[in-house]
Formats: C-alpha cells, structure tokens, sequence
C-alpha cells in the first residue's frame, strides 16, 4: 500500500515538473522602444506598422515642452496599445545627477514631476528608460518602488552569448540593443540573428532607437526599413510584440 502510494506520488512529482518545464510562461518576442521626444515621427510610424499588428513602447522625455498635438498623439499611441514610458522630466544622466547631487534631489527634480505630468496629461506611466542608459543598482532599487519595469543600454558585442539585450527573469532592470542606423554595430542581418536566437530559445528582446526617419541623414536616427524587416520577421514567425511593462507580468513574486 505505502509502497503504491510512494509510486503514485513519484509519477505524479515527475509528470508535474515535466509539465511545468514544457509549458514556457511566455511566447519569444520582443519589445521596441523609442526614445525622446519625436512624437509626430512615432505616431506615423505606429500608422505605418499598423499592418503587423505591432505595438512599441515610447519612452518619452521633456513632457511639458509637448505641444497639444503632440500630447494627443502621445495619447493616441497609448490608446491604440502602445506603452507611453518615461525617460527623465528634464533627460538627466541619473547616474551622473545622483553622484553630484545626491538621489533625493533627482527623484524630486527628474523623476515627480514627470509623473505629475504623466497624471495630469491621463498618461498611465508604468516603466522607465534612463537616459543614456545610465543607471547604478542603487538607483535601480529606488525606482522600482516607482516602476513596474526600467530599461538601461547596452553597447552591443557582435557575440549572441554576451549579449545581454534579452528580458532575464529575476530583474525589473532590462538592457537594450541599440538599432539606431548610426551605431557602431549597426547590422540588420544582426539583429535578426539575435531575434533568431530570441525564437529557438523562447526569449524576449529588448531594443530601442530614437526618431523614426525614411531616409537617415544622422545620429539617432532609425530607417524605416530596419523597423518593417524587424516587423516582418516577428509576425512571420509568429513572435509577440510585448510593451515594456508586459514583462512585468513574467517576474516571480519575490522579485514584484
Ligand atoms: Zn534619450
């Protein structure tokens, strides 16, 4: 009888675990984010990628210098399904704020007034992308008590297993690959590659740029061409588009 039991208790351990491991919490995908403030340029892209069922995360900085255009457009991104993130009240360097002045003053000066905005504006503000991807662990801890997710930079290596630009599941600190035309490691067959790597291996990437251009004539510029073959790629492979904040949902309890 016990020995039964003992053999039931077995199976049923081992069917259980198998289950859990073949059953990932989440579809490979990725996130795209956009930085600054080149709203009217996202709002026609967001139009123009409408035909892969996309959805991005705008991450947006020097909110009270939006005109009222602008504001609505930001609101229209947000009600169509994208994610309008913030990226500092005044685009502050947070690691090199809070070494001169101290973490208080740069939640005061950099970090509450861009969620009164976000608040007075009917903006949900739910992540954060630091600019120049700048952060310490110490800041992190602070303003995971503000955010669900926080987004830093990471200047790209050309070998998958050092890149780190993939969603890990015990930080709500994620890295991005920069897709900017201007960049270094600029390669689309590259970032296919990783989006490659990110569907064999049931991850999430994480990537972002800055204005969204049909021609590049500059630094931080991204061509329309590099965001529809990324496009393309994900909808063909039956990969998700995820917003930032969505991985949230995807962190064990004790890291919530
Ligand atoms: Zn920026």
């Amino acid at each position: 009888m016990h020995k039964a039991l003992s053999i039931l208790t077995f199976f049923l351990l081992v069917s259980c675990t198998t289950e859990k491991k073949s059953t990932p919490l989440y579809k490979p995908g990725v996130v795209i984010s956009f930085d600054d403030d080149y709203v009217q340029e996202w709002h026609d892209l967001d139009v123009a990628m409408q035909k892969y069922n996309w959805k991005a995360t705008f991450c947006v900085c020097y909110i009270d210098s939006l005109n009222p255009k602008q504001m609505g457009q930001l609101k229209k991104l947000q009600s169509k399904g994208n994610e309008i993130a913030g990226h500092g009240y005044k685009h502050k360097n947070a690691r090199n704020y809070v070494s001169k002045k101290g973490l208080a003053s740069y939640l005061k000066n950099e970090i509450i007034p861009m969620e009164m905005s976000f608040k007075k504006n009917g903006l949900i503000l739910n992540s954060f992308a630091y600019p120049f991807g700048a952060n310490t662990p110490g800041i992190d801890k602070a303003l995971y008590k503000h955010f669900k997710m926080l987004r830093r930079t990471h200047s790209a290596s050309k070998r998958l297993k050092e890149n780190s630009c993939f969603f890990v599941e015990n930080s709500k600190t994620v890295t991005g690959l920069g897709i900017d035309n201007s960049y270094q490691h600029y390669d689309l067959d590259y970032f296919l590659r990783v989006l490659n790597f990110a569907k064999k291996n049931n991850r999430i990437v994480v990537l972002y740029a800055h204005k969204p251009v049909q021609k590049v004539t500059g630094t931080y510029q991204v061509d329309y061409k590099t965001i529809e073959t990324i496009c393309k790629y994900v909808k063909e492979n039956n990969m998700q588009f995820y917003t930032l904040s969505e991985l949230h949902q995807f962190l064990p309890v004790n890291i919530k």
